[in-house]
């Protein structure tokens, strides 16, 4: 068996097509599969190096690996269509020759009119080229370059079992007539090179999405003109945003580059794509690499579309996260905090794993740390808007104005034992209008870690300096 995974070097690699690519990593590791990569950037004009340098980039990061390519010194380098064009070439005259594609030289209005006409008086639009003789086409040839054709045979029916969509069947008729396969400027198209690629490496399995489903008894044909196999097919039913439209930016993040910032984990993207459109039967989710193999089965993905649930992702990397050790989610937490500019560098090891001790829980992803973290770790939090409400209250002011009073005879070793019950001793208050506003003073939000817990952690000099700066704001 051997699989390939095919992205288009057009921009980042998106969620949907990061699907696609993993389902074909799973069933090669199931199934001890060759798993090709094949970079298809025949678009010149769409395709970049630096959007193929990421999309290989992010496969890596998922932890998919391809175990062949022409370039072994490079860790097997992609394939890459626009270092084929010469085996393209050679197919193309074959084409011609044995009168399975032509020239067209007919010009793209009259070919619009045409498709139009066809199309009122319902029959198949046979391009008005398709008739001419070889010796016809070579002498209209000379007048400039044009573009060559399949010619697509009438009333043939194209049929094949997917394992997802199970028995298709096409006729030739329906498929959009004579359609273009090398382009004037000598560029051939997708339909056509997927097929002499897929033969010649050797192609057993084709997983890609169901936008494909309609080109696939175009490539077929092809395969047949050209005497060439065809592989078997898996169309995977699309990916939708929660309101049933086709899952864009708006739903949310579809890029894989974005979701490695935020924070999420690869395995956690691994396995909530691996499992997606299907379910096991004990209902689990949380399921490692070598379970979701085990587990998976191409057959039992659902004929309809799947509903991307962002939450449920978030969730699933939360639970990731907490499988790593004290000391490992540290090192991964690291950048983040770093990145947010907070204050670290300084910290012992000690202390910083304190804090992610006291704070990871709450981390659904590892940019989730930001947040917590600086309650410790920044010098000054600037009041939320309801700490801010809150210290703005009379009593509020009173606590303020009383820790203000306190804290400068207080340092490191006493500030735990002196400031909350020397504000207790100097006021009146009790319950939440003690509590709430020395916690809105202290950490600048009315949620968060038990006070006794985050006093120390914060430090005498930070705690001053907020005291401080609510004085000022709110006294
Ligand atoms: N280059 C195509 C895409 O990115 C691949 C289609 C296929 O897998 O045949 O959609």
């Amino acid at each position: 068996m051997r699989v390939r995974f095919a992205p288009s070097p057009t921009g980042y690699l998106h969620i949907g097509n990061a699907r696609t690519a993993v389902v074909n990593h799973i069933t090669a590791k199931k199934s001890g599969a060759d798993f090709i990569i094949r970079v298809e950037d025949t678009d010149k004009e769409r395709s970049t190096v630096e959007s193929e340098i990421s999309i290989l980039d992010d496969l890596r990061w998922l932890g998919i690996e391809w175990n062949e390519g022409p370039d072994k010194d490079k860790g097997h380098g992609p394939y890459r269509q626009s270092e084929r064009d010469e085996i393209y070439r050679e197919y193309t005259k074959r084409l011609l020759l044995t009168g399975h594609a032509f020239t067209c030289f007919c010009s793209n209005e009259q070919v619009e009119e045409d498709k139009k006409q066809a199309m009122t008086e319902n029959r198949p639009f046979l391009d008005r080229c398709r008739n001419l003789t070889l010796t016809e086409q070579e002498e209209l040839s000379f007048h400039g370059e044009y573009p060559v054709k399949f010619k697509v045979p009438v009333d043939e029916t194209i049929e094949f079992d997917d394992k997802i969509k199970g028995h298709v069947v096409f006729n030739s008729s329906n498929i959009g007539g004579d359609f273009i396969i090398v382009r004037s400027d000598g560029g051939p198209v997708y339909n056509y090179i997927v097929s002499i690629d897929d033969a010649l490496m050797e192609i057993t399995h084709v997983i890609r999405g169901e936008d494909h489903l309609s080109n696939t008894p175009k490539q077929i044909l092809i395969a047949k003109a050209l005497g060439l196999p065809f592989p078997e097919y898996a169309h995977l039913p699309l990916i939708l945003g929660s309101d049933k439209k086709k899952l864009s930016k708006r739903h949310g993040i579809t890029s894989v580059d974005l979701y490695r910032q935020e924070g999420y984990l690869p395995e956690a993207l691994m396995n909530y794509l691996g499992l997606l459109g299907w379910s096991t039967e004990s209902g689990e989710e949380i399921l490692e690499f070598d379970q979701l193999v085990s587990l998976f089965d191409i057959s039992s993905i659902g004929k309809s579309a799947a509903v991307f649930d962002f939450q449920k992702l978030k969730w699933m990397n939360g639970s990731y996260i907490k499988k790593y050790s004290l000391s490992e989610i540290t090192d991964m937490f690291i950048p983040y905090l770093d990145k947010a500019g907070l204050e670290i560098k300084s910290l012992s090891r000690e202390k910083l794993e304190n804090i992610i001790s006291i704070t990871r829980n709450s981390c659904e992803i590892l940019s989730d740390i930001i947040k917590p973290a600086g309650i410790f770790l920044n010098e000054i939090n600037i009041p939320d808007e309801e700490a801010d409400k809150l210290l703005k209250e009379d009593y509020s002011r009173d606590i303020i104005n009383t820790a203000s009073g306190i804290i400068p005879v207080l340092n490191d070793e006493t500030v735990l034992t002196g400031l909350i019950p020397g504000i207790k001793e100097n006021t009146e208050h009790k319950g939440k209008k003690l509590f709430h506003p020395i916690r809105a003073m202290i950490t600048g939000t009315l949620s968060g870690p038990d006070l006794d817990i985050a006093i120390p952690v914060i430090g005498y000099n930070n705690l001053k300096k907020r005291i401080d700066y609510c004085k000022q704001k709110y006294c």
